[in-house]
């Protein structure tokens, strides 16, 4: 672009970019790569402002860095998305990466979550608290291969097993942080995928492991046997899909909770008893989930993991992965016992969306700062605080079925009808709970 010489010039090309956005004669990304980030989303905002009549003046207030958002996070950016951020806690939690009370934070447009947490994380104080455990079974990517014949795909799986150690120099080399755990080869016909499994400290993890993936391929895998890889990711990693090897070797990480609510608890906090819970958990989780053909056997995982990960910057498509799993809850004399079970869970405390700066003080509020000396200690945090908010977000809605409360909160918070303090409850009017997947 020819650099303006005066004011009234600059004005003139913004106009003319303008214009040429506006009538196709040129595309949105096509824009000169001199405009800073805010020049060209200004630039696209106007263009799109005069092709469809839309007023896009609320996208253009925000406050977080947009040059390093446009470099590294989204494409074609015209503005920011802005959506609530509440906080439910204290949630007091027992774990190996938290071990004291926390505030949890959750952005959502779904009135009424919030509080639901919120009434759960009370119930959990209330009982001494939560422990939470997270398993770190690694993040993955499998590629998937064509063979000629059954006989060279058995040849190229012997190549692979003997050259492990080669591969793994390799897949290493592209990171400080990644780890190749091992290699899970599956095969039919002339289809050969082959699971890469990596360790990836505090990121999630999946782009280095696409890019280890990729180097070790291009690189020596198809070099050496002649064997092409069609796709660097042949949907057997398994990315963003519910599947049963995500559900039965984890993937990301496993997340774990607990907690004993005793009879009071049960009682004056939740309105309900365990033999209820007991009750609505066996009809509804696992009856209902098997009738149904899910394989989520829980209330509402999904709706606590995307709030929380929309704001502590985690990729939310793997909201996939965090609505399935099992919740539990067991009826022991008057209390009840009470887990939550996820097995797919990809997450971290860096990159991604993890750097902007309202989801970085996210990460913040919840303690989840990496350190050099702990690689992967404050990723496994933030799948701890994870595990203990679902738990909080399980036994609120459980309990509120429970109460039969469900249709009148709904009225009353979700639609934004005034609130009518309710003593002992922890948000104005939240005996029962309206959020339901
Ligand atoms: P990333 O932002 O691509 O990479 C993480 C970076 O953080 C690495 O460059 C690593 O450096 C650095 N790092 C610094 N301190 C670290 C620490 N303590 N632990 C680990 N890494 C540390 O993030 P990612 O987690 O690999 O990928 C997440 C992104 O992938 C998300 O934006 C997500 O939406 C996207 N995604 C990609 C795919 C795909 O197929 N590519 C699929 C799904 C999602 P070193 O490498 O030098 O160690």
């Amino acid at each position: 672009m020819t650099e303006p010489n005066t004011a009234a010039q600059a004005e003139n090309m913004r106009e003319e970019l303008i214009r040429a956005l506006a009538e196709g004669r040129m595309r949105l990304h096509e824009l000169p790569a001199d405009l800073s980030g805010e020049e060209a989303a200004e630039i696209r905002r106007a263009a799109l402002e005069q092709l469809t009549g839309a007023n896009l003046v609320d996208m253009a207030r925000y406050s977080i860095d947009f040059e390093t958002a446009a470099r590294r996070n989204c494409e074609n950016m015209i503005g920011i998305a802005q959506v609530p951020i509440g906080v439910a806690g204290p949630l007091l939690l027992r774990g190996k990466h938290v071990d004291g009370e926390i505030y949890v934070p959750l952005a959502t447009t779904e009135g009424a979550l919030v509080a639901s947490v919120n009434r759960g994380c009370t119930a959990i104080k209330a009982a001494g608290g939560a422990s939470a455990f997270v398993e770190d079974t690694g993040m993955t990517r499998a590629p998937v291969f064509r063979t000629e014949s059954m006989a060279q795909t058995q040849e190229f799986l012997a190549w692979v097993r003997a050259h492990e150690e080669d591969i793994r120099e390799l897949a290493e080399s592209t990171s400080r942080h990644l780890r190749l755990i091992d290699i899970r080869p599956f095969a039919f016909g002339t289809s050969v995928w082959l699971r890469f499994r990596f360790m990836s400290g505090d990121a999630m993890g999946m782009n280095m492991a696409t890019i280890a993936a990729e180097r070790v391929c291009r690189k020596l895998i198809g070099p050496r046997t002649g064997v092409e890889c069609v796709a660097l990711s042949g949907n057997y990693c398994i990315d963003k899909k519910p599947a049963s090897v995500n559900w039965q070797e984890g993937r990301g990480k496993r997340l774990h909770a607990e907690v004993v609510l005793p009879k009071e608890v049960l009682e004056t906090t939740l309105k309900t008893t365990a033999q209820a819970l007991a009750e609505v958990s066996y009809r509804k989780n696992l009856l209902g989930s098997i009738a149904a053909g899910a394989n989520g056997y829980n209330a509402h995982f999904a709706n606590v993991v995307s709030a929380y990960f929309i704001a502590t910057g985690q990729d939310v498509a793997h909201v996939v992965g965090g609505s399935t799993g099992i919740t539990t809850i067991e009826a022991r004399g008057e209390d009840a016992y009470v887990s939550i079970y996820i097995p797919d869970m990809p997450l971290g405390a860096v990159g991604g969306g993890t750097s902007l700066n309202t989801q970085s003080e996210g990460l913040r509020l919840i303690g989840a700062i990496p350190d050099p000396d702990r690689p992967g200690w404050a990723a496994r945090r933030v799948g701890e605080i994870l595990a203990g908010a679902v738990l909080a977000g399980e036994i609120s809605l459980m309990a509120a079925f429970t109460s039969n409360d469900l249709a009148r909160a709904h009225k009353r918070l979700a639609r934004g009808q005034p609130h009518n303090p309710s003593p002992g409850l922890p948000f104005p009017g939240t005996q029962a709970d309206p959020n339901e997947a």
